[in-house]
């Protein structure tokens, strides 16, 4: 075995990856409000502690980004590691069976609120690079740790931000989501590389009616009773012809409606919210030409209905090529440190691998941790699969870093590749 794998293996297993992901689990993080300042005060302190550079951004008070750096000595590629400290809030604490701040280990699994997400692969980045600081690993390129703010309301005061600020940026990025899907579906191998997102068009419509006493309702137009004639027509759009790879079929949820007063008034208004999921490559104006063009054929055959739609935000889906030299390291890393390789997949939500590859940075989503985890009660991480991802970052970014701008040199590898 390549003594450069065996010093990473070895400098992982030796560290506190439990007392380092108990600690960021411990630190509330939720977003909403979105206060970041103490956590990431806390990692700041833990990677100055490692020896590893680390600097605080924020785009506003509360909202405190951290990026780390381990400089290479120059002339190779260098690779940035995100993921995000924000948490989605920890709900109904009465559903939890364990402290939702605890950080609780049993069986392998530490709980709490953001253990899978983000916070485990937040922790695996971390070992990885004091891993191959230890070791001694020579690098070329520089290896950006960024740990953003802000991820869970749409990334504008975390991820954009450093981006836009020209804080981060690098050759290739992975992105510490996790992406393990669960056991139960009939998939092997479980662990995959994401190098496709679904975006989203969020839609506002609403129909106007006239208000009327309830007793002389036949003179009025009910606006709840027009949009409801819309939400069927929504409901049966078609959308299974759009089909990609690793994203499947696009989605519609219509996920909020309001309208109305009292019931002695015929409502003059009604509203709702729409969730229309794309997935890359497909005709996007044709997404949203199809909503408004199911609004003027009912209001053709209907004078009393009158409704308008606006795009309140729009995400466009994202994706890479499978041959993208980032994909193909990461999968020969995971080999190397797991003995199998990943399945190559697609993320059908939104993240921030988004704002990567809109600025050219090949960007992929691999991270320790279950997919279905995330956002749920009891949440949890297994701890192994932290430290196998810190295994799997250190190997792909020791080997990435090694690009001297031609090809990778065989004698750079920390770990051997795979005769053809
Ligand atoms: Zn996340």
């Amino acid at each position: 075995m390549n003594s450069v794998k065996e010093k990473i293996n070895q400098q992982i297993e030796q560290s506190n990856a439990i007392d380092l992901l108990r600690n960021l689990i411990n630190i509330p993080s939720s977003d909403p409000p979105g206060d970041t300042r103490t956590i990431a005060d806390f990692l700041a302190k833990a990677l100055r502690a490692k020896g590893i550079r680390a600097d605080l951004f924020s785009s506003d008070p509360t909202r405190v980004s951290v990026v780390g750096r381990l400089k290479g000595k120059g002339g190779g590629k260098s690779i940035l590691f995100l993921g995000h400290l924000d948490t989605v809030p920890i709900g109904d604490s009465e559903q939890w069976s364990i402290n939702p701040l605890g950080g609780e280990c049993h069986k392998g699994k530490i709980y709490g609120r953001g253990s899978s997400d983000c916070k485990g692969g937040v922790a695996a980045m971390i070992l990885a690079a004091e891993a191959l600081l230890k070791a001694s690993v020579p690098l070329r390129g520089d290896i950006i740790l960024a740990m953003a703010a802000g991820e869970e309301t749409l990334s504008e005061m975390g991820t954009a931000f450093l981006l836009n600020k020209g804080v981060i940026t690098a050759d290739a990025a992975i992105v510490t989501e996790p992406t393990t899907l669960p056991a139960e579906l009939p998939v092997n191998p479980h662990l995959q590389i994401f190098i496709a997102s679904r975006g989203m068009i969020i839609f506002e419509i609403t129909t106007e009616g006239k208000a009327v006493h309830a007793k002389i309702a036949h003179q009025g137009v009910n606006a709840i009773a027009k949009m409801s004639e819309i939400i069927l027509a929504l409901q049966n759009l078609k959308l299974d012809h759009i089909r990609h790879p690793f994203c499947g079929t696009p989605s519609l949820n219509i996920g909020l409606i309001d309208g109305g007063t009292s019931s002695q008034i015929v409502p003059d208004r009604c509203r709702i919210i729409l969730n229309r999921n794309t997935v890359p490559g497909e005709d996007l104006s044709s997404a949203v030409d199809q909503v408004t063009a199911t609004l003027d054929d009912l209001m053709a055959k209907d004078n009393f209905l009158k409704a308008k739609a606006r795009i309140l935000t729009r995400e466009d889906p994202v994706e890479v090529s499978p041959t993208e030299p980032i994909v193909t390291i990461l999968n020969e890393a995971i080999e190397s440190a797991l003995g199998r390789k990943a399945g190559i997949g697609g993320m059908i939500g939104t993240n921030d691998s988004r704002f990567l590859i809109r600025q050219g940075i090949p960007s992929v989503i691999c991270g320790p941790g279950i997919t279905t985890q995330s956002h749920g009660i009891d949440e949890y991480v297994e701890v192994e699969s932290v430290r196998n991802a810190a295994k799997i970052y250190a190997l792909a970014a020791a080997r990435y870093c090694s690009y001297n701008g031609s090809i990778y040199p065989e004698n750079a590898f920390p770990f051997k590749r795979r005769r053809e």
